[in-house]
């Protein structure tokens, strides 16, 4: 299986080399020619597979420059029940009112983002040590996708990791997470100044060809395919877990920001697996919402992104929306081309009234909810169940609780951990205990390990020329 750009002027490449990489030279996104079919017997054959199994069954079909028994090992050391919590990895649970709640934030950092950065973790070191190369990850992170990614390339070899954080602006939970690990590749670096004063740190050291060199300077942000083709694999496991056979179908309904975790499940859709409807949930920051009940897509900039309860989907520009849209113009990359400048530009895209018919085709439908909405479901779900759910998750619950037809199976996507967000749930319910797994209990009370810096690229250029073990 060959890999293309969404902008079709970049030449096909291998899964390993799209592994590697953020925006393809064209500015485009990298995907597989074809989304692979699975047939009735296969599905069925999956069924049974455990969660390694069943992620080395799919990977197979995307991945064709790894040596089979390499990608298997690959796979088996990341989805274990020491790093997951359970053999089931994703487990499914029921809530009273019989909507489905898919737990994908068992892992190290409490967030879902941990099952497809764990594997690229793992992918990064083997392809690295294959070719015999390093490489330098650099980040910004409001929270969440830093955790994620630190906890994935901890310790690994051949792999450095800066990522920068805005000093005193994350919770102590999560200062906690990301400060307090010691792995000498670990570099954690809070800017005195705001996250998008430690995004243009990243994007000036980018566009710094000879430092880019230098240190084979790379990100993993929401963009990259591995972190996609590691998400598909739970949608089938939840779909084996929620039904009785391979007859029924579902619908998934998935917190969105970036349109990561959705997209995974519309490439398992386009592959054959039995959803009838793919929930789109966001918050405030509703541009997906707006795409998909009005067909304007427009994004929005920095100063117009609302600051929310459900802080890891305050996004107004769904990095992830052109794989969807260039199937949609049916492969047209001149098409994707003109409307992504026209994105560029500001103005955002309107498609052709035709909205009822990608909604029948792709099964998309889509739902917003507000902090007023995410406090009551918290709270109702709290007092019929007993059990606490994330701010994030409670947007899905929400929103599909809503949207859900008579006898719908809805599994709801679980995207964090009640823990990571402590200051809502007390809001939502009172005074509580939130429930904490073993691995993060006394977290806060470790030493930290942070530089401050002032808000200044080139005194990060200095401290990544210093830490760098020399190529
Ligand atoms: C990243 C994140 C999301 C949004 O996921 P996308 O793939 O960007 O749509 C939702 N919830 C939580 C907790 C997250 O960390």
């Amino acid at each position: 299986m060959r890999y293309i750009s969404t902008r079709g002027r970049t030449a096909p490449m291998a899964f390993s080399d799209v592994l590697l990489m953020g925006l393809a030279p064209d500015g485009g996104l990298m995907l597989p020619e074809t989304y692979p079919t699975i047939e009735a017997a296969t599905l069925e054959q999956w069924r049974v597979l455990s969660y390694p199994e069943l992620a080395f069954a799919i990977m197979r079909l995307f991945v064709e420059d790894i040596p089979e028994a390499d990608l298997r090992d690959i796979i088996t050391r990341t989805y274990t029940p020491a790093v997951f919590g359970s053999e089931a990895i994703t487990p499914v649970r029921t809530l009273s009112d019989g909507i489905k709640i898919l737990e994908l934030s068992n892992g190290p950092t409490l967030a879902f983002k941990d099952i497809a950065m764990q594997f690229l973790g793992n992918a990064f070191e083997y392809v690295l040590k294959q070719r015999g190369e390093r490489i330098t990850i650099i980040g910004a992170t409001s929270g969440d996708t830093g955790s994620a990614a630190e906890y994935a390339l901890r310790g690994k070899d051949n792999v450095e990791v800066f990522m920068l954080s805005p000093h005193g602006k994350m919770s102590d939970f999560q200062r906690a997470q990301m400060y307090s690990l010691t792995d000498a590749n670990v570099h954690n670096i809070a800017i005195e100044g705001m996250f998008d004063d430690c995004q243009d740190i990243v994007k000036a050291l980018q566009q710094d060809a000879a430092f880019k060199a230098k240190h084979n300077l790379s990100t993993v942000n929401s963009i990259n395919w591995g972190r996609i083709l590691a998400q598909i694999v739970y949608y089938f496991k939840g779909y084996f877990a929620a039904t009785a056979d391979n007859s029924e179908r579902v619908s998934f309904c998935v917190p969105s920001g970036n349109f990561g975790n959705i997209c995974a499940g519309h490439i398992a859709r386009e592959m054959g697996l039995p959803i009838d409807r793919l929930m789109v949930a966001t918050n405030e920051n509703d541009v997906l919402h707006e795409f998909f009940s009005t067909g304007n897509y427009r994004p929005r900039r920095a100063a117009q992104t609302f600051v929310t309860s459900s802080p890891s989907m305050d996004i107004s520009k769904a990095s992830n929306f052109e794989r969807f849209i260039y199937l949609l113009l049916q492969k047209n990359s001149e098409d994707v081309t003109r409307l992504w400048n026209d994105v560029a530009s500001g103005q955002g895209f309107g498609l052709p009234d035709n909205l009822a018919e990608i909604s029948e085709r792709y099964g998309f439908i889509s739902g917003k909810s507000t902090h007023t909405d995410r406090v009551m479901t918290i709270r109702e779900v709290y007092q019929t169940d007993g059990e606490l759910i994330d701010p994030h998750t409670a947007d899905g619950v929400g929103v599909a609780r809503r949207l859900r037809k008579p006898n719908e199976t809805v599994i709801c996507a679980e995207t964090a951990l009640p823990a990571k967000f402590a200051e809502t749930i007390f809001e939502a319910v009172g005074d509580v205990s939130i429930p904490r797994p073993q691995a993060s209990v006394g977290l806060e009370d470790l030493p930290q390990h942070v530089l401050v810096l002032a808000n200044d690229a080139n005194l990060v250029k200095a401290e990544i020329d210093k830490l760098t073990p020399s190529n």
